[in-house]
């Protein structure tokens, strides 16, 4: 035992160092990484670009031990609205935390119904369900993915609050009849963007046109932290004061509380790297976006992969590239083999989950979302892919379906 231990330990270190090295040295542009392995995601890659940067922006914070309610925060936040066309911005715990904040700020709870489509993460219900209102589910667009305009009046009803649009993939969904419907049954509109800041629809950015917008960090977003994090984006400064109290417990001021809230605050040291990667960010979704449409180029000629739809006056910032097939399950066991991550968002849908039974849903109440949840796969995309890995991927693609 004692014997084989540091052998181990010996094959683990070099095995991380020598994938440092290489994330390393492709960062800086000296090689492109060995095409037989292609992962989903790299965050790796990419820190490896900002490394220094980061470090540099952490270190004050932590001299200083301002951890909490640091300048960085509000930084972030003026830097966030600006960025997304808003007058104001909140930093918050997560995007689950920005969701649920913004229907607790628009006093939506027990009683209450919003509108959400039953195809997107778990966090886009879960945040309703939490206040005690009921998610109402509204099927997708077969094309996009995000929420069918067409279909959301049928599911209004006296108890309506709000509808929750969620920009999926990185696309935004389409707000122009989703506004309209909503101003004539007057419903307010919070636009889960957790995968799509940046993204426009018109000219107008994600967040921008409902009551609030909200954004998530998590790691694994277009911009994303070292940890978790989110923010409300909106053009209605009362809201953005109500959610800065909630997000302190509803305090007002010091300890007098107006509201119920929470410690849904967003950490310092988040924001202080946020603002970092921040600079970065156009960058690197114009990359996802060149990358995307090698993709659509080269497999362009494959009648059994449909490849993302961008709706007209929309620009996506690619979160997520997903193709469909019929052949999906197979397909992403055959890309496993030849070492390619994909990854399946999502597989099963929300009114399909054991915790939502009670809301009285059944499987066929939505066909398009349920054909979508068997169908999509998301290839890698992130900036740092380098092109011979893409041509990788739609070669084994091709591969596949010969
Ligand atoms: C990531 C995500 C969330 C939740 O964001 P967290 O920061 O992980 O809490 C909500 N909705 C959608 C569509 C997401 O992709």
């Amino acid at each position: 035992m004692s014997a084989a231990l540091p052998q181990r330990q010996g094959v683990n270190v070099s095995d991380r160092a020598r994938g440092e090295l290489v994330d390393n040295a492709v960062a800086a542009g000296v090689m492109t990484r060995c095409a037989m392995k292609v992962a989903l995601l790299d965050l790796k890659a990419q820190f490896a670009t900002i490394r220094d940067q980061v470090v540099q922006a952490i270190l004050p914070i932590l001299d200083s031990q301002q951890s909490v309610n640091g300048p960085a925060i509000k930084q972030l936040e003026e830097l966030v609205a600006d960025y997304s066309g808003c007058r104001a911005a909140v930093g918050l715990s997560s995007g689950t935390d920005a969701l649920l904040v913004s229907l607790m700020a628009l006093d939506i709870g027990a009683g209450d119904e919003v509108i959400c489509p039953p195809f997107t993460f778990f966090g886009t219900a879960g945040s309703i369900w939490r206040t005690g209102a009921k998610p109402v589910f509204v099927d997708i667009d077969s094309a996009t993915f995000n929420i069918d305009p067409a279909k959301i009046a049928d599911a209004i009803t006296d108890k309506t609050k709000a509808i929750m649009p969620v920009h999926l993939y990185g696309q935004m969904a389409e707000m122009d009849p989703i506004m309209a419907v909503a101003a004539e049954h007057r419903l307010a509109v919070i636009e889960d963007a957790a995968q799509s800041i940046g993204a426009a629809y018109k000219g107008r950015k994600a967040g921008s046109i409902g009551a609030a917008g909200c954004l998530s960090f998590y790691p694994t977003k277009n911009l994303g932290g070292v940890g978790d994090g989110g923010m409300v984006v909106t053009n209605d400064t009362d809201l953005a004061d109500k959610i800065r109290a909630l997000r302190n417990h509803g305090e007002t001021s010091r300890y007098h509380y107006k509201y119920v809230g929470g410690n849904f605050r967003l950490d310092t040291i988040q924001a202080a790297v946020l603002v970092v990667k921040l600079t970065y960010l156009d960058g690197w979704s114009a990359k996802r976006r060149a990358n995307a449409a090698r993709y659509d180029a080269l497999l362009a000629d494959c009648s059994q992969i449909v490849t993302p739809k961008i709706a007209e006056g929309n620009e996506s910032i690619f979160n997520q590239y997903v193709i469909r097939t019929p052949k999906r399950d197979g397909l992403q066991a055959f890309l496993a083999d030849h070492e390619i991550g994909t990854g399946i968002y999502y597989p099963l849908c929300l009114h399909q989950q054991e915790c939502f039974k009670g809301l009285g849903y059944n499987t066929g109440d939505f066909p398009v979302s349920e054909k979508a949840a068997a169908e999509v796969l998301a290839l890698p995309i992130y900036p740092e892919l380098a092109d011979e890995q893409i041509d990788f991927v739609a070669d084994k693609i091709k591969t596949f379906l010969q």
